[in-house]
């Protein structure tokens, strides 16, 4: 199938490690022109020389916070500066921490705010004029199975994620008439660093093996193991691309199955 993705701008947020790079190598390899970011340029710079010598595109990478939202616009202005427009935006970012309710006070609140629902925010505003303009563009959301199945234990997350889903589905009614579709995409357990930190910090807590938990997460999955961070960025891949044309607004989860619920 060609996705039609060759020469495609797309600009992939928090992008050094894990889905983000699977997703910014997952493009590149279809020919588009790929634009990453992350909060550690060396880090990052190793990702981008990794991706271009295995696909040959154009990559480039520029360190920014997210969680900043001048950093974040700034990122996108330099990223449309360099390649000279945006077709693509992937909204991605780290994970907040675990933890329980009681655990955590206003700044950690106001952290994963920045984090998971402003970043999307800021990236999406900054790259709409642009799209709307030129009647094409596609933005995916990386949020988590959270948004269909709170996970125990991250109530961050939990809480913090369903915004983007709202702000997807209002943005896919207000720019659809101008070829711009809005989508998520939820990680179910991905085997990711962020997938053995939260293996590790339970394995504590429980005085079990890391091993230990993730055999018990398997279990829970029909598929009866963790995804691959490819895995995922294939379907980001396809609702990326021309193919996908008549697809918005849609939340949807790449999870072996985990989510119980029939929508
Ligand atoms: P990861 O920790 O492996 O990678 C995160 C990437 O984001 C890294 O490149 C990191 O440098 C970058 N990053 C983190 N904070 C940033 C910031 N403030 N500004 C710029 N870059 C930043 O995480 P992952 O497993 O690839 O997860 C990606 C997203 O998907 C996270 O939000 C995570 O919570 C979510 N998610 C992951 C899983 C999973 O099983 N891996 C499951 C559900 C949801």
């Amino acid at each position: 199938m060609d996705l039609g993705l060759k020469d495609k701008i797309a600009l992939v947020a928090a992008s050094s490690k894990g889905i983000g790079k699977a997703v910014a190598h997952a493009l590149s390899r279809e020919g588009a022109k790929v634009a990453m970011c992350a909060r550690d340029q060396e880090t990052l710079s190793a990702a981008v020389k990794e991706i271009t010598a295995d696909t040959g595109a154009p990559v480039w990478g520029h360190a920014c916070n997210v969680s900043d939202p001048d950093q974040a616009a700034e990122w996108v202005d330099k990223a449309m500066e360099h390649f000279g427009g945006a077709h693509i935006l992937v909204n991605n970012a780290g994970g907040p921490p675990p933890g329980q309710f009681l655990d955590f006070g206003r700044q950690d609140w106001e952290n994963a705010f920045r984090l998971n629902l402003l970043s999307t925010i800021t990236l999406s505003k900054a790259v709409l004029p642009r799209m709307q303009a030129q009647k094409w563009g596609r933005i995916i959301n990386i949020t988590s199975v959270s948004v269909k199945q709170p996970i125990d234990g991250l109530i961050l997350s939990n809480t913090v994620r369903t915004g983007v889903i709202g702000l997807a589905k209002s943005l896919s009614r207000e720019f659809g008439s101008y070829g711009v579709l809005v989508n998520n995409v939820c990680p179910g357990y991905t085997l990711t660093e962020r997938i053995k930190q939260l293996a590790s910090s339970l394995a504590q807590k429980e005085g079990v093996s890391e091993q230990e938990i993730i055999g018990r997460w398997e279990a829970d999955i029909p598929c009866k193991r963790l995804g691959r961070p490819e895995e995922l960025a294939d379907l980001v891949c396809f609702l990326a691309s021309e193919r996908a044309g008549y697809i918005t607004g849609v939340t949807i989860q790449v999870d072996g199955g985990h989510v119980r619920g029939t929508m």
